[in-house]
């Protein structure tokens, strides 16, 4: 868990790999529904087609089929010893169906991390960031600057701010993480299994810190 910035996704990327566990993002699954064409793709394709939210039944119902899937392969395989999920859930609804979920298949979440940030530090990674309309590669002012100011160095292209990292925007996004994700961050500290690491330190120490704290637990 962690607002738009903390570098949620760049973590869940590492930590995957490394400990066996298979991403589970909604928006992955939504693409890979659609492009399936199945039957919960083709609901899913028809709600984004027309702009709307898909539905927590629906995303649930999709989380539920990936899951079931996973705890297959882990039966036949070594390299499958879990799912991480990124992205899900993001309001208590929906971490109240998987709990239901989970424990329909016997298992249970084993441990919530949250990447914690400060506001500001989010802010100033959101807005300086700038994407190349060409080819999408993404950059950042500060931390990491093309060669040349406002030009891709991959293909030469143009940098602009996207939509999504001007300030209204941002102001938006980590307003619906504050009203509706965080209130999670409780739901999961009373169960016990939050473990909050410190987001605003390099990405190797992030990583480092989220691996040593779930090692502890799984020995505990
Ligand atoms: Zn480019």
């Amino acid at each position: 868990m962690g607002a738009q910035g903390s570098g949620k996704g760049t973590q869940a990327e590492r930590i995957g790999p490394q400990l066996k566990l298979v991403k589970v993002a909604t928006g992955d699954l939504f693409r890979s529904a659609i492009a399936q064409q199945s039957e919960l793709g083709l609901q899913v394709q028809s709600i984004i087609e027309s702009g709307n939210l898909v539905p927590d039944e629906l995303t649930n119902a999709i989380v539920q089929v990936r899951l079931a899937q996973i705890a297959a392969n882990r039966e036949k395989s070594d390299e499958v010893q879990g799912a991480l999920f990124d992205g899900f859930p993001r309001t208590e609804a929906q971490a109240r169906a998987l709990d239901d979920i989970l424990a329909a298949q016997g298992t249970k979440l084993d441990a919530v991390i949250e990447i914690d940030v400060p506001r500001e530090k989010l802010i100033t990674r959101l807005s300086g960031r700038r994407t190349c309309e060409n080819c999408g590669a993404v950059y950042h002012v500060e931390s990491d600057p093309p060669q040349v100011d406002g030009i891709c160095d991959k293909c030469g292209g143009k940098l602009i701010q996207r939509e999504d990292d001007k300030p209204d925007s941002i102001a938006r996004r980590l307003a619906l993480y504050d009203n509706q994700t965080r209130p999670l961050l409780d739901y999961y500290r009373e169960k016990g299994i939050l473990v909050t690491v410190d987001g605003d330190q390099n990405i190797d120490t992030v990583t480092a810190e989220i691996l040593a704290a779930l090692n502890e637990r799984a020995s505990a």
